[in-house]
């Protein structure tokens, strides 16, 4: 008989999507989610899961909320599309940007709309690039990013991931683009050094780095407050206080990535408040809109936005924006999802569950499999590990992360692995009830795994 989301049940033969073994998927076919409720979400067969991924560190409302499906169907009725090019606007896109320029946690002067984290970050790179022209300094093009950091899958935002299957195949990462090591103290602190020896070392090696460059060539930093897609890598002590002082030292600007942190993910509204950060230019996107509908959108400060604010008639305008970029029912559905985040304080909520989802997944650091829990507020990873002494992986990299994740599906929670680390991000309406039911099934996923892993016990 047909298995519930296997190919009998959909004919999936002319479906192909990224991120999979292409051949095996159409013999096991996907999961087909076809509803949504809450934090819960339910396949073709009636099952229900906790979406403990909130989509795909998107949904901070939650999967059925009806004063957004409302708005957007205000906005389509009123005005279902109009674009932002040249001299033509329209008013939620207005709204929507005084609103996020009166949000951001450090002075920030203008939004620029985009539709996609991916195409945010090729435009944070382009205004950055036509900024060191208008300064006149067009040599200023380097910029800096992180190995395992994540910034999107275009040609130039997949050069900043660092990524390997982003880049292979592909001959990235293109020209002008670094990548620095990645703050990841559990993994790579040498021993018996501290986080913040850990962070000095790190801000050290970027000097480095810049010097060896040459100061003169580097633009930007880009980095998320916390990296999501590289393992949820929360940074140690003193780590963006250090790099920043670097930064501020040669002139380089800041870019936050906040497309997963954003929103109240860390408990603020920001990550870059949790962390100190003072971007430059803020990237904002998923929890946005809660990803109802695709926008995305830059935050540039007076320093980005000077420079380049008068220069159109020597060097050109800034040639640059997408057709649907700032799309009016998008916006519509940002300025109600924002209003719902702060009338329901869903960022004092994901401080407060997220504390006790976090001290739940720390109560799980002993059991055999854990290497490591880490996190803040409601965004979490373990990490998995078959030998806690030496942090060895069971056989191939990912083979653990991906048994663990297969039996918390099977216990009704959708998470994600990214190698052997699990990742929790839950939607922000989440409630204490519910995260003891998503890490109790987490903890019988484990004990289902670790026969296979020990079989001597
Ligand atoms: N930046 C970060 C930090 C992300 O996590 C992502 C997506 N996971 C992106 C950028 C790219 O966003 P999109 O998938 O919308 O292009």
């Amino acid at each position: 008989d047909a298995r519930p989301n296997s190919p009998e049940a959909r004919d999936i033969r002319y479906h192909l999507h990224g991120y999979t073994n292409a051949r095996k998927h159409q013999e096991t076919g996907p999961l087909v989610i076809e509803k949504g409720d809450g934090v819960y979400v339910e396949d073709i067969a009636g099952n229900r899961y906790i979406e403990a991924m909130a989509g795909l560190w998107s949904v901070a409302v939650g999967f059925s909320e009806k004063r957004l499906v409302d708005a957007a169907t205000r906005q389509m009725s009123k005005l279902p599309f109009y674009h932002d090019f040249g001299s033509k606007a329209h008013s939620p896109l207005i709204d929507l940007a005084e609103k996020l320029v009166q949000m951001a946690p450090v002075p920030m002067s203008k939004a620029y709309f985009t539709n996609s984290g991916s195409e945010a970050n090729d435009t944070a790179i382009k205004m950055i690039w036509y900024r060191s022209n208008a300064l006149g300094q067009p040599a200023r093009k380097k910029i800096i990013s992180r190995k395992r950091g994540y910034h999107g899958v275009t040609i130039a935002s997949a050069s900043l991931t660092g990524l390997p299957n982003n880049h292979l195949s592909f001959d990235l990462p293109i020209a002008n683009i670094l990548h620095t090591s990645t703050p990841h103290h559990w993994r790579d602190a040498q021993p018996g050094e501290s986080e913040e020896q850990f962070s000095a070392r790190l801000a050290d090696e970027l000097e480095k780095l810049i010097l060896a460059e040459g100061p003169e060539t580097i633009a930007a930093f880009i980095g998320e407050p916390i990296m999501g897609a590289g393992g949820v890598v929360v940074p140690p002590a003193g780590y963006w206080e250090k790099i920043q002082a670097v930064l501020s030292k040669y002139g380089i600007l800041l870019v936050a990535d906040e497309v997963i942190c954003g929103f109240g993910r860390t408990g603020e509204m920001f990550g870059s408040q949790t962390f100190g950060i003072k971007p430059d230019i803020m990237v904002l996107s998923k929890q946005i809109s809660s990803s109802y509908l695709p926008i995305s959108a830059l935050l540039i400060n007076d320093k980005v936005f000077e420079p380049i604010a008068d220069e159109s008639d020597r060097i050109g305008t800034f040639g640059h924006g997408f057709t649907g970029g700032g799309h009016p029912v998008a916006a519509a559905v940002a300025l109600e999802n924002i209003k719902l985040i702060e009338e329901r304080d869903l960022v004092g909520n994901a401080r407060k569950v997220g504390a006790h989802l976090q001290a739940r997944l720390r109560k799980l650091a002993s059991h055999p499999l854990v290497g490591e829990v880490r996190g803040v507020g409601l965004i979490a990873a373990v990490e998995l590990v078959a030998d806690k002494a030496t942090k060895a992986p069971w056989g191939k990299p990912a083979a653990l992360g991906a048994l663990v994740n297969g039996f918390l599906q099977q216990n009704g929670v959708i998470s994600r692995n990214m190698g052997d680390a699990i990742a929790f991000c839950p939607p922000m309406i989440i409630t204490e009830a519910q995260i003891d039911a998503l890490v109790d099934a987490f903890e019988r996923s484990l004990d289902a795994a670790l026969p296979q892993v020990h079989p001597q016990g």
